[in-house]
C-alpha cells in the first residue's frame, strides 16, 4: 500500500502523515479544520530536529523529501480519491468517529483499507458505519511514534485477515513494529497493562505512602526501567489522565485528578513538553529536579 491519506492532523494524525511520508509513502493529510491544515508546516517544523535528535538514519535531506511526499486537503472527496489505506485520527468521541467513516465509505475506492486509530473505543462499535466492516480494523500508535515505534493492529469479529494482514505489514513499512492482537480489547496490550500501573501509582501518592520521586525510584531501581510512573505522566503530559481520572468512580482516583487540576493544570505544569511537570526539565529533556 503506497497512498495513505490520513484523516485528522492533530497531535497524532501530523505524526501518522510524517512517519509515513519518512518512510517513502505519499501521503495525503486531510483535516476539516482549515487551521489544522494550515498548521502543518509548523508540525513538520517541530518534528523534524526530533527525527535527527532520535533516529541514526535522519538526514536533512530525507525529511525534506517526506515533507515533499505530503500534500494537505479540506475536502475530503478529493482526499479519499486514490487511497490504498486509511488512516484515521479525529477526535476520541464515538459518534465523531462514525459519522467520519460513513463519509469515508461512500467516497473511497473500493480497494482502501481502513484504519482508526482510536485509543479506547472498539473497532466493532464503528465497523458497520463503513459499509465495508471487512476492510476495517485499528491499528494504534504510541504518541511519539517515531521513537515509540508500536503498531498495535486490532481486528473485530467481522474483520477479514488479509485487511489484518496488509495493515500489519503497512506498519512495519513505515517504521513501526507491529503487533497483531487475537481479539478486541480495550486499551489493546499497552494500555491495558499501562493504566492499571498508573492507577496504582497515583493511589500511592494520593494516600500519602511515598513522594512521586521515591515512588518512580523505586520502580526504577527494583525494575531496571527507564521510568516511573511519574515521569510517564509528565511524558504523556497532565490533559490525558485528568481526564481518565476525574471520570473514574474510585474516590482516590478523582482526588489524584483533583491534584493534577489545581497544583499543576493550573499552574502550567503540564508535563515534560513545557518543561514542567513532576520533575523540571532541561532543555534536552533530562530532569534537573523535582
Ligand atoms: P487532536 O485533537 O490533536 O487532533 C484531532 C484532529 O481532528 C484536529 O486537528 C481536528 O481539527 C480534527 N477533526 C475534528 N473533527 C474532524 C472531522 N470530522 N474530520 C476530520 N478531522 C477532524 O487529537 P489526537 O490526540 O491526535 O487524537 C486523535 C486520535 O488519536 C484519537 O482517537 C486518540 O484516541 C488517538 N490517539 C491519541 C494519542 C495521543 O497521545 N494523543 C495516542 C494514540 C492514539
Amino acid at each position: 500500500m503506497q497512498k495513505l491519506t490520513v484523516l485528522g492532523t492533530g497531535v497524532l494524525g501530523s505524526q501518522i502523515a510524517f512517519q509515513a511520508a519518512y518512510h517513502g509513502k505519499d501521503v495525503v493529510a486531510y483535516d476539516l479544520d482549515a487551521e489544522a491544515v494550515a498548521a502543518l508546516p509548523a508540525r513538520w517544523d517541530y518534528l523534524r530536529p526530533l527525527y535527527l535528535r532520535d533516529l541514526p538514519d535522519a538526514t536533512e535531506d530525507r525529511l525534506e523529501q517526506a515533507v515533499a511526499r505530503i500534500s494537505a486537503s479540506n475536502d475530503l472527496a478529493a482526499a479519499l480519491e486514490d487511497a490504498d489505506l486509511v488512516i484515521e485520527a479525529v477526535p476520541e468521541v464515538l459518534e465523531i468517529k462514525r459519522d467520519m467513516w460513513a463519509k469515508v465509505g461512500a467516497l473511497a475506492p473500493e480497494k482502501t483499507v481502513f484504519a482508526t486509530n482510536s485509543s479506547t473505543l472498539m473497532p466493532s462499535d464503528i465497523a458497520d458505519a463503513t459499509g465495508r466492516p471487512a476492510k476495517f480494523l485499528a491499528l494504534h500508535f504510541s504518541n511519539e511514534i517515531w521513537r515509540q515505534n508500536i503498531g498495535e493492529v486490532m481486528g473485530h469479529p467481522g474483520a477479514a485477515t488479509e485487511s489484518v494482514t496488509a495493515v500489519a505489514d503497512f506498519a512495519e513499512e513505515i517504521g513501526m513494529v507491529p503487533v497483531v492482537l487475537k481479539k478486541e480489547q480495550p486499551g489493546y496490550i499497552v494500555n491495558s497493562l499501562l493504566v492499571p500501573f498508573m492507577s496504582a501509582a497515583a493511589r500511592l501518592y494520593v494516600r500519602g505512602i511515598a513522594d512521586p520521586g521515591v515512588i518512580d525510584s523505586t520502580w526504577r531501581t527494583a525494575t531496571g526501567s527507564p521510568f516511573g510512573p511519574f515521569e510517564i505522566n509528565d511524558i504523556v503530559g497532565m490533559e490525558t489522565p485528568y481526564n481518565l481520572n476525574s471520570r473514574s468512580e474510585d474516590p482516590e482516583l478523582r482526588e489524584f485528578a483533583d491534584i493534577l487540576k489545581r497544583d499543576f493544570i493550573d499552574t502550567g505544569r503540564l508535563g515534560r513538553a513545557v518543561g514542567r511537570g513532576f520533575y523540571n526539565y532541561g532543555p534536552d529533556g533530562s530532569i534537573q529536579s523535582s
